[in-house]
């Protein structure tokens, strides 16, 4: 499809969603939420003159792409030229031909939640005595503890989202943690747990982040972003936070100096602008924190602040309720442009994760030649995609000859914050 039928079609399901829009309360909402900063400025600028040789111009000189250019490359721009554009920016923020990764863990607290994403596979409802549990903490720093005891430097902790567990819970749970594992960095709790922090305590953002900070915490991961357009939102996660809160608990995390990722669970129910949507929300809260760009031209610019990365991935169908309406996994090559493309957009952050784990490894071999410069854990446990009978492994070593085979020189970092330990 053209850039200029995706956003007519773009505009139509923008109309079709207000229409549905029962109460005046949802309307009022809708006006404001609904279309969207990018979804607004396409549809009122049109799909513009957009094209190869005036991108390439504007990236080779570290300029910054419109909205419509990043949607003529998402859609339009020849794979391959994707590659050498991405690049760029890559080697801009990231100099050395280095990928780095991380030997860590993504256990969870609970799968009970009260969200009912409709792409989840992992959550039980509140009450479920076959399926579902909720750790204490004696129980969550035993499983913490396999991993640590297996070489994990980061744990990255998630839950869902469950009314009887009290803000102490969380607190404790920091706290603990580095009192048992001081030398393993806690990279907890994402923005929709952080909004039931709020709903359970009724503590300001802001208040929640001075609180976890105090306890210990430092880095936060980007999980619940899925796609931040409350257009696509109202479809596949109706009972979730809207795309301002998400937004509004990172730059809470960022204002208390806690660094954060960035991820896009995309191939669903999304269209291409949606995605651009997103890449704008991000860029524009990295713009607030701080980020640093390209001005200084390749190999000069410094450590930004705010997000210390980008991660997207695919969504996986199987076990979801969304399955029968997304039966079909998106593929490599559409990986493959929307990495590339987010590099290109996302030109103050520093890192771009390629994931071996959500898109496979010869995926991922690949994508470290599209603009990425990490790959991500070697995610010792993982249970969400698991439940989605996604099932794919690696060690250490596998990690570092992966990497070594797509011509990199492979690097540990020991956390999120990018902090090279070893190189091999
Ligand atoms: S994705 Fe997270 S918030 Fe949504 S249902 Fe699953 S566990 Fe709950």
């Amino acid at each position: 499809m053209s850039t200029p039928e995706l956003v007519t079609k773009a505009s139509q399901v923008m109309r079709a969603e207000r229409q549905r829009m029962q109460t005046a309360a949802e309307r009022a909402e809708a006006a404001d939420l609904l279309p969207g900063i990018v979804l607004s400025d396409l549809v009122t600028a049109g799909p513009g003159t957009a094209g190869l040789e005036t991108i390439r111009a504007k990236v080779s000189a570290g300029d910054r792409i419109t909205p419509q250019e990043g949607l003529w490359l998402l859609t339009e721009a020849p794979l391959i030229a994707l590659a050498e554009l991405a690049n760029l920016w890559r080697f801009r923020h990231n100099p050395d031909p280095r990928v780095t990764f991380v030997i860590d863990t993504n256990p969870n607290y609970t799968n009970f939640c009260d969200a009912d994403c409709l792409f989840c596979a992992f959550y039980r409802k509140p009450g479920d005595k076959e399926d579902g549990y909720a750790y204490s903490i004696e129980e969550l720093m035993a499983v913490i503890g396999r991993s640590v005891d297996l070489g994990a430097t980061t744990v990255l902790l998630q839950g869902g989202l469950h009314d009887e567990i009290p803000f102490d819970y969380y607190l404790e749970v920091v706290r603990e943690f580095n009192r048992r594992f001081p030398n393993v960095h806690p990279h907890l709790y994402s923005a929709p747990e952080i909004g039931k922090m709020r709903e359970v305590s009724g503590l300001s953002y802001d208040d929640i982040m001075v609180a976890l900070r105090e306890a210990g915490l430092r880095t936060m991961p980007g999980g619940g972003a899925e796609i931040l357009s409350d257009r696509v939102r109202m479809r596949l996660s109706p009972k979730k936070q809207s795309c301002r809160e998400w937004i509004e608990i990172h730059k809470a995390a960022h204002r208390q100096g806690l660094r954060t990722t960035a991820t896009m669970m995309y191939g669903h129910a999304e269209q291409p602008v949606d995605i651009i949507e997103h890449l704008e929300c991000l860029r524009r809260v990295q713009d607030e924190a701080g980020g640093s760009r390209g001005d200084a031209g390749v190999g000069q610019v410094p450590a930004g602040a705010g997000f210390t990365a980008f991660i997207p991935w695919s969504y996986k169908p199987a076990n979801t309720p969304f399955e029968r309406q997304f039966p079909d996994e998106v593929g490599p090559s559409v990986y493959l442009r929307v990495l590339a493309v987010s590099r290109i957009y996302l030109d103050n952050i520093q890192h771009i994760q390629s994931s071996w784990f959500s898109e496979g490894k010869k995926a991922g071999q690949v994508a470290l030649h599209f603009g990425t410069d990490d790959f991500g854990g070697t995610l010792i446990e993982e249970n969400v995609l698991a439940e989605a009978a996604h099932h794919v492994k690696t060690t250490t070593e596998e990690t570092i000859q992966l990497i070594r085979e797509s011509g990199f020189t492979p690097a540990r970092r020991g956390t999120p914050l990018y902090d090279v330990v070893e190189t091999y």
